[in-house]
């Protein structure tokens, strides 16, 4: 158990959340630290627990209103057992790599590969604060493009089905406060988006929603980025001229990211992301990156426990019709 009073292992998750019972008990205490008071009638006092069912349920002494435990979570309205939305959350939230829906079905045995699939996927919605922060600001941001997936057998080159992904990643540093005065340098927040086209429009556009005004921008030379400086900010443009050392040097921050990105989707997922998908699992994995220093707040957020967001039904997720935000 780490010093926030989160479970940093499996066993110990175990004996935190044994049953679904105990996740019941979680989430009542998280909805109300003081002790139940009924939203209806506004009764202070132990509600009517049912023993009979997984208690999600409770039903006030005064009113007789029943509160469901998991209104306003991701889990609303869900047939799923409280317990495996939780191992699910923490196992999406905790582990670098994350998982891939057949990998969750069997580690849980689940009956259904489509039961998997909704967890994950209503738990990868719950990814993205709406009124995140932008980037930047005292720390200079690497931008690059890189093109993910796409099978091109017997298609000949090119790069059909492979989606564009432009990427905003801060380059921060601190000084050890040791003799030394090394500045280590270290990557802050990240950003991931699916553009169409390398257009400046599609680039910039993603810079101006992402990145704060007035930052200093570390981009390669290629034109659709020259509009910048116009924007309000400070270009740090380098031709590369496609010398990959060279990029190393300038951009190295946001090739280690897309190296990892490319690494997590080819062995997590065996690059069988469609394309409609993808903004979810750049969603997924940019929240792990940007929370692996605060796996607590990671887990309630993806549960909905304290940010309320609006779960998306099934046939949204499946239809790739639900708009994840980018
Ligand atoms: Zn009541």
């Amino acid at each position: 158990m780490d010093i926030r009073g989160f479970p940093t292992s499996l066993p110990e998750f175990q004996r935190v959340f044994p049953d679904d019972a105990a996740c019941a008990h979680y989430l009542e205490t998280m909805r109300w630290p003081d002790g139940f008071s009924c939203p209806k009638c506004g009764l202070i006092g132990e509600p009517y627990r049912f023993a009979t069912r997984s208690s999600v349920v409770l039903r006030c002494r005064g009113c007789k209103a029943n509160t469901s435990l998991t209104a306003g979570t991701v889990m609303q309205s869900s047939h799923t057992p409280l317990s495996t939305w939780f191992w699910g959350a923490y196992l999406m939230t905790t582990q670098v790599p994350g998982q891939s829906a057949v990998q969750f079905q069997r580690q849980l045995a689940l009956s259904r590969y489509e039961t998997a699939f909704q967890i994950l996927h209503k738990l990868r919605a719950g990814m993205v604060r709406p009124e995140r922060d932008a980037i930047g600001g005292e720390h200079p941001v690497e931008v690059d493009e890189c093109l993910i997936g796409g099978q091109t057998r017997g298609e000949g080159r090119g790069t059909h089905h492979k989606s564009i992904v432009v990427g905003a990643v801060e380059v921060r540093s601190r000084t050890d406060d040791g003799k030394k005065r090394t500045r280590r340098v270290y990557a802050g927040r990240l950003r991931l988006r699916v553009v169409p086209d390398r257009s400046a429009d599609a680039l910039t556009g993603f810079v101006k929603d992402n990145v704060a005004h007035g930052s200093v921008m570390r981009t390669d030379g290629w034109t659709g980025y020259p509009g910048l400086p116009e924007m309000g900010y400070r270009h740090e443009a380098w031709i590369l001229g496609g010398d990959p050392d060279k990029a190393e040097a300038h951009l190295p921050m946001i090739h280690l990211v897309f190296s990892n990105l490319k690494t997590w989707i080819k062995g997590t997922h065996h690059s069988r992301i469609e394309p409609k998908h993808l903004q979810a699992y750049l969603n997924e994995y940019v929240f792990r990156f940007n929370r692996r220093f605060y796996p607590m707040t990671s887990f309630h957020s993806v549960l909905g426990i304290s940010a309320r967001t609006v779960p998306p039904t099934y046939a949204q997720l499946y239809s790739g019709d639900w708009e994840h935000a980018a």
